[in-house]
């Protein structure tokens, strides 16, 4: 039986938005970003899109119980209800309790954390990349720089979680988006992949 209830983590830069993107359209089931979720937002000036604003700018994370709330709203969705491909959240530890809690209320859980990774000199040259081509506000190097730090100090833990509950599988996310997009959806499905699942 195909997941479709999947977590992808990734340092930015990873490629990891795109390729939520595509691997949701694969299983069919929603991208649920919560980047994109806050950016939306600030386009259309919402107090929330206001509120995290102030964060975004300088790479910090949004207060977890704003987050936390946003997410609970979006995963209530109808379309949200056969799953999802989760970008950019759970991004701490606490979120991964909040989420927890948040599915147990329905008796469901998180299938699969699938981790895209990417040394980080190509972390950096992607990210310039992107700044230039989106125009990003939270692309600046000194932002990059701490939104990098950031990911190492409170996201890249979350993995760990996942690896104790035998549910994380490491992706190496070098090469062409279509390269990388075959490998993960073979990690989801736990197909042989070549990837560090085992599989
Ligand atoms: P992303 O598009 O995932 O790189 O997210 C852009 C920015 O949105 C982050 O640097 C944070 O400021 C904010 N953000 C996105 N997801 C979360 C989250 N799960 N918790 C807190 N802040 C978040």
């Amino acid at each position: 039986m195909s997941v479709t209830r999947v977590v992808l983590l990734g340092p930015p830069g990873s490629g990891k938005g795109t390729q939520a993107v595509g691997l949701a359209l694969s299983l069919g089931v929603p991208t649920i970003s919560t980047g994109a979720i806050f950016r939306a937002n600030l386009s259309s000036g919402t107090a929330l899109g206001v509120e995290a604003q102030k964060y975004m700018s300088a790479g910090e994370l949004v207060p977890d119980s704003v987050t936390d709330a946003m997410v609970r709203s979006r995963l209530a969705e109808p379309d949200a209800a056969g799953g999802w491909v989760l970008d950019g959240y759970p991004r701490n530890l606490a979120q991964v309790s909040a989420l927890d809690a948040l599915l147990a209320e329905s008796g469901l859980a998180v299938e699969v954390a699938l981790e895209l990774t990417v040394p980080e000199e190509a972390i950096v040259s992607r990210l310039a990349k992107r700044a230039s081509i989106e125009g990003r506000e939270d692309d600046t190097e000194s932002v990059i720089r701490h939104r990098i730090a950031v990911y190492e100090e409170q996201t890249a833990p979350i993995a760990s979680v996942y690896r104790s509950r035998g549910l994380l599988r490491s992706v190496d996310a070098l090469g062409s988006v279509e390269e990388v997009g075959v490998r993960l959806l073979a990690a989801a499905r736990g197909d042989g992949c070549g990837c560090s699942c085992g599989g």
